[in-house]
């Protein structure tokens, strides 16, 4: 036996599998040419951010256009940075924003798929069983140093350029067989560290699928593969998982890029065929004329809760993630209306190097425009499910009478250009609120040639004919006569001809009447909005309205 395969088997010695054990179990997927195996592979430190909802998608689509495989893997070897719920938050997210995984976890306790299991800390038997190997072959080492040894190995770097446990300060590199034993035997801890065989002269290069051609220098820091509690690093477990998992595209946020160097060289040296990199920019906003980062602290929507809370549905949100994800993505959409989003040619390399722009506005249209074409029936369905989580007066409202809900949400709705007055079922409660007797908030404020005294007229002709068994024609045709006897014309034309002839026109009379019974100026159409008030509620509203400016004339 070599000092090398002496030393792993005084290392691990409960490791009997080999890595050839684990290539057999986890073999070479055989899907079809050019297909993807993409990964979201989170920490599970907190909620889930808008920036990792955005990767994640743009991971997701990359597997999907492929006919690939897409599965999430949760990177938790950092116990400290681990808060509670957090796989949860993670699923729950995901599903929310209807990102299916193919493979991977699917809840705190559960996950599907051949490659598992598919969260860290369940795998320090395969790490260890890689970090065995690589010791045999004399490419890992232990090493002894405590926290103030490294301590002083990086004041005396003050002035080197690349810092780090290497060449000369690289203590424990040499160690031989006897001087490691007696180490281990006096019961000093150790961590692994990786022999690296870089050499600071040289250079690497590789495509980045989102930012091209990358070009640094070689990794020569012996970095840390196994901690004291034989726990990996992010570095080995990933490219042992990534490995094992058959993954061939690392799409991840690009706080990475620097670590390429030595994840090239940790696939090169566990012997691994390389993956393809995509290294996604963070989401940027606009603030104060300037750019910065989407922030999980400053922003509420980076959070994905916030558009849970809001209620923007998850069809507006992926909609929208679209497109900030690829610049063609709207283009796209023009041509092919009522196409699913799976539909479209995603492509990693139309991604934004400097960082997509987060604005709230496009989102709020994109979501109007979203929820403009869904049914009643969907817009009541989804934002029901929403209010009794998030707004209980509304479930209350609805629950009343779901048919009449169903009514007053259909307004307007499945028309060549239907009203776009939704974003979000948090804007539902005041939209409706005139419908409902509970959250009718009276307002007599009038626009255009409206007077008071012209509005009393008005609703006096108004309440003796309106008959709510009138079709929209009929209804239409006696506002129009009650125009001339008010000294309005029916004829908005003439009026513009002639606006010292008269006190209005057939706008300002239906605007007298649409304020009366809604309090607003601007509403979806009167007709329906009349006929679902019912009479007594439309005649209460009149008289109330008569009663106001009657007193202001
Ligand atoms: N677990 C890493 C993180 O949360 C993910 C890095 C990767 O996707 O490879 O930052």
């Amino acid at each position: 036996m070599s000092d090398f395969e002496k030393l792993a088997e005084l290392l691990f010695p409960t490791i009997l599998k080999t890595p050839e054990d684990y290539e057999n179990l986890y073999p070479e997927r055989g899907l079809k040419e050019g297909a993807r195996v993409s990964r979201f592979s989170p920490s599970p430190t907190g909620y889930l951010h808008f920036g990792g909802l955005y990767a994640a998608t743009a991971s997701m689509l990359n597997a999907r256009v492929t006919d690939g495989v897409f599965y999430l893997r949760i990177e938790d070897t950092d116990k400290k940075r681990e808060v509670e719920g957090g796989v949860d938050a993670i699923v729950d997210g995901l599903n929310y924003f209807g990102l299916t995984v193919d493979e991977g976890v699917t809840g705190s306790d559960s996950e599907k798929g051949d490659y598992g299991p598919y969260t860290q800390s369940k795998r320090a038997e395969i790490y260890q069983t890689f970090a065995k190997d690589l010791v045999k072959k004399g490419l890992a080492y232990p090493c002894f140093c405590s926290a103030e040894e490294l301590e002083e190995i990086r004041e005396a770097q003050a002035d080197e350029d690349i810092k780090g446990y290497w060449g000369k300060y690289a203590k424990c590199r040499d160690l031989s067989y006897d001087e490691i034993k007696a180490n281990i035997d006096a019961g000093k801890l150790w961590t692994l560290r990786l022999k690296s065989m870089g050499d600071p002269e040289n250079r690497i290069k590789f495509d980045d699928l989102i930012r091209g051609k990358i070009e640094m220098q070689e990794n020569v820091i012996d970095v840390v593969l196994l901690k004291t509690d034989g726990i990996p690093t992010y570095h080995f477990a990933h490219a042992v998982d990534d490995h094992l998992m058959r993954t061939t595209h690392v799409v991840r946020g690009d706080e990475w890029i620097a670590s390429v160097p030595l994840h090239i060289q940790l696939f090169k040296t566990l012997g691994f065929r390389p993956v393809k990199y995509a290294h996604i920019a963070p989401i940027m906003k606009e603030e104060d004329g300037g750019k910065r980062k989407l922030s999980k602290r400053k922003d509420p929507e980076a959070a994905v809760s916030y558009y849970v809370e809001e209620g923007f549905p998850q069809e507006s949100v992926s909609e929208y993630i679209l497109t900030i994800l690829n610049s063609n993505f709207e283009d796209w959409r023009r041509a092919n209306r009522d196409a699913e989003l799976s539909a479209f040619p995603f492509n990693l390399k139309k991604m934004s190097v400097s960082g997509a722009l987060f604005d709230m506005m496009k989102l709020i249209d994109v979501s109007k425009n979203v929820i403009s074409t869904m049914t009643a029936d969907r817009v009541f369905a989804l934002s029901y499910e929403w209010a009794k989580q998030f707004n209980p007066d509304l479930a209350a409202l609805y629950e009343k009478d779901t048919d009449y809900a169903k009514a007053v949400l259909n307004i307007d709705r499945g028309n060549k250009k239907p009203r776009k007055d939704i974003a979000k079922w948090s804007d539902i409660p005041d939209y409706i609120s005139y419908m409902y007797d509970e959250s009718f908030i009276p307002c007599f404020e009038l626009t255009g040639n409206a007077t008071p005294a012209l509005a009393v007229e008005v609703l006096e002709k108004y309440r003796d004919i309106v008959d709510l068994d009138d079709d929209k024609d009929a209804w239409f045709e006696k506002i129009k006569s009650i125009c001339e006897p008010c000294g309005c014309t029916p004829n908005v034309k003439e009026f513009k001809q002639n606006p010292e002839a008269f006190r209005g026109h057939v706008g300002d009379v239906s605007t007298v009447i649409r304020v009366a019974l809604t309090g607003r100026t601007n509403t979806p159409d009167l007709y329906s909005i009349t006929a679902l008030l019912g009479k007594e509620r439309v005649l209460n509203r009149i008289d109330g309205a008569i009663k106001f400016y009657g007193e202001e004339a």
